[in-house]
């Protein structure tokens, strides 16, 4: 029998639509698919060049556990350049991807029964990441009259003697919100008040839009800098998810901490990969600049299509690449003999009759509200786009 552990956490609903929706289109079916959580780019040649020169060059064996030198050293140098603040190499691990970052943080911050504050909507992985560390995740809903962001008020009043860490996503997956300077500092100045953790994942740090701007939480005040874990990597930023590297800057007894465990459960992170991240890391590169350029026209598209579709009420996303909708305005309404009762039944009849792949949200803390990402061709968008306006126009 599987441990009780084990058997507690919820398999990944994202990674199981796209299987499925990758299932249908390897049977020849003309599936568009709105699940992606990944650039569609391909990896700049810059960075694959570095991985070959590194393959070439017989870089092929096991490295310091927590990450190459010089590689911690070109995200502390990024840290300081782009985010205004100050890691050493020694506060920086590396690691197999941003969420194996959070596995990491969680496992070297909590103990059983130690509570996290996670705001919701929240990216999926969260809640169970904390349950694998033995902790006890606690969902705080924020609601669309607050644009979906965790008020001060709410997070003070929540914070109990077993509240060890809050969670942090800005810009958010799935809702797209970006928190400004000033909200994000006074959440942080609670979090310090109460003496937690902030656990900050920056990873959509470059994809933000219009009037947008990241804020990296660590670099509000020293007090701040000191209770926080900024994780990030370059999945997102430079189209580069199957490389897996992510990572953790923190203070030195926390890196210190993740590192240990990293160095039991995973060893380093890929060599080659470390090498190709080094490269990805020169700050001179615009690739981010560029594709966050052709999000930005996307997510015109996409928003505007999505507000003609009627019974969608749909937030402007300011960063990240993806769309979040609230469909209970649908509920009640019938396909064929299907009655829509949740957004999960939207998604599922939607793909089904449509052929189109979405997100329901009820694992990412929102039961009445779906994703659709824009990492794909306007053509694309625009073809789904249509699909879904024919789909919900046939609903009775
Ligand atoms: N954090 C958020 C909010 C994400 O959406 C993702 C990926 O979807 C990650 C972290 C993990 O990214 P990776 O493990 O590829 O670095």
């Amino acid at each position: 029998m599987i441990s009780r552990l084990a058997s507690s956490i919820a398999p990944s609903s994202t990674l199981a639509i796209t299987a499925k929706a990758n299932a249908m289109k390897a049977e020849g079916i003309d599936v568009v698919g709105f699940g992606a959580g990944e650039p569609d780019f391909d990896t700049p040649d810059y960075i694959k060049q570095a991985a070959i020169k590194a393959i070439e060059g017989g870089f092929t064996k096991y490295t310091a556990a927590s990450g190459i030198l010089s590689l911690r050293k070109a995200i502390a140098n990024k840290l300081q350049k782009e985010n205004n603040v100050v890691y050493t190499p020694e506060q920086i691990v590396v690691n197999n991807g941003a969420k194996h970052s959070l596995v990491n943080t969680f496992m070297a911050l909590l103990n059983p029964g130690d509570e996290v504050i996670v705001p919701a909507p929240f990216w999926l992985s969260y809640p169970e990441m904390i349950k694998m560390a033995y902790g006890i995740p606690k969902i705080l809903y924020t609601s669309k009259e607050n644009a979906y962001k965790l008020q001060p008020s709410d997070l003070e009043e929540a914070i109990s003697t077993y509240t060890k860490a809050i969670v942090i996503n800005s810009p958010s997956n799935p809702t797209g919100v970006v928190y400004t300077r000033e909200e994000l500092k006074a959440l942080a100045e609670v979090a310090v008040k109460y003496d937690l953790w902030i656990v900050s994942d920056e990873i959509y740090e470059y994809l933000v839009y219009e009037e947008a701007e990241h804020t990296c939480i660590a670099s509000l005040s020293e007090e701040i800098y000191n209770h926080t874990i900024t994780i990030n990597g370059l999945s997102k930023s430079h189209a580069m998810t199957g490389w897996r590297i992510g990572y953790i800057a923190a203070p030195l007894e926390v890196a210190k901490a993740a590192g240990n465990i990293q160095s039991h459960a995973t060893s380093n992170p890929n060599s080659i990969a470390q090498k190709a991240a080094e490269a990805a890391l020169d700050l001179s590169k615009t690739f981010a600049k560029d594709m966050v350029e052709v999000f930005r026209e996307r997510r015109e598209v996409m928003y505007k299509g999505l507000c003609e579709i009627e019974g969608f009420d749909v937030i402007k996303p300011q960063g990240a690449f993806y769309c979040f909708i609230n469909v209970s305005a649908l509920y009640g309404m019938k396909y064929d003999d299907q009655t829509i009762t949740n957004a999960a039944d939207f998604a599922k009849y939607l793909l089904e009759k449509e052929k189109v792949a979405i997100i329901p949200c009820q694992d990412f803390g929102a039961p009445d509200c779906i994703r659709l990402s824009y990492a794909m061709s306007e053509e694309l968008i625009q073809k789904g786009l249509l699909r879904i306006k024919d789909f919900v126009s046939k609903l009775q």
